[in-house]
């Protein structure tokens, strides 16, 4: 075996290693993003919370003003009656039986709104309940998602430790130019800088290859790039 070819065996133990700790860092990333969206839930879950609560005490509120007016309303009728069962005169105790009327028949429509609005509220308690549970349920996603982006970051930092010292070593075994070109292509592609060539296609972009280009490449000889994606290519 040729002193190249041995560097392009370095090549891919480097690409193992590399693989592995682009493995683990892209599984930490992935859960930073679910953990992103689990706080949005969260956030969105908390804010239909708070409206159910808002609209429960509006709806409190309004039923309580209802029942000060209907307590008003009844004084004043109670008022009315006096006047009609006192009165002096048919004319005062007209007056005072058609505003009985009247204010009877306000009194109905206030007493029918009190019943509508404590039926919402027992319709906005359950709302409520639901929006809590749901709340609950998105805080419990958070900390999940939480504890797993811990998780996977300590991997993804002890993957990266333990790969340290065997990366320095192969680094070090290689010659200078091969590493930079291998750091070059691991730029653009942090899985697999270095990739094989299958059936005149390259194994890394699927881009075609020439007769040519994949000969080079089986010679394992100089340092091969695919003309489409720029990954060093090696026929092992
Ligand atoms: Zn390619």
């Amino acid at each position: 075996m040729s002193g190249f070819a041995d560097q392009l065996n370095l090549m891919w133990q480097l690409r193992e290693l590399d693989a592995r700790v682009f493995a683990a860092v892209s599984r930490a990333a992935l859960a930073a993003r679910e953990t992103a969206n689990a706080a949005s839930a969260e956030a969105a879950a908390r804010k239909k919370l708070d409206d159910a609560k808002a609209r429960l005490r509006d709806l409190e509120r309004r039923e309580r003003d209802t029942e000060v007016e209907i307590n008003a309303l009844q004084k004043r009728l109670g008022q009315l009656e006096d006047t009609v069962n006192s009165a002096t005169s048919d004319a005062i105790r007209k007056q005072a039986a058609d505003a009985l009327a009247k204010e009877r028949a306000g009194l109905d429509a206030l007493e029918n709104t009190g019943l509508g609005l404590l039926d919402e509220i027992e319709k906005a308690k359950a709302a409520v309940t639901a929006a809590e549970a749901a709340h609950k349920t998105a805080t419990d996603r958070v900390a999940a998602a939480k504890a797993a982006q811990d998780g996977h970051q300590a991997a993804a930092a002890a993957t990266q430790q333990e790969v340290a010292g065997p990366r320095g070593q192969l680094a070090a075994a290689m010659q200078e130019e091969l590493l930079h070109a291998y750091e070059s292509a691991r730029s653009r592609h942090p899985d697999s800088p270095i990739c094989g060539i299958k059936d005149s296609f390259c194994e890394g972009c699927s881009g075609e290859l020439t007769m040519h280009h994949a000969t080079r490449a089986r010679a394992r000889n100089e340092v091969i790039r695919c003309p489409h994606c720029t990954r060093i290519h090696d026929s092992r």
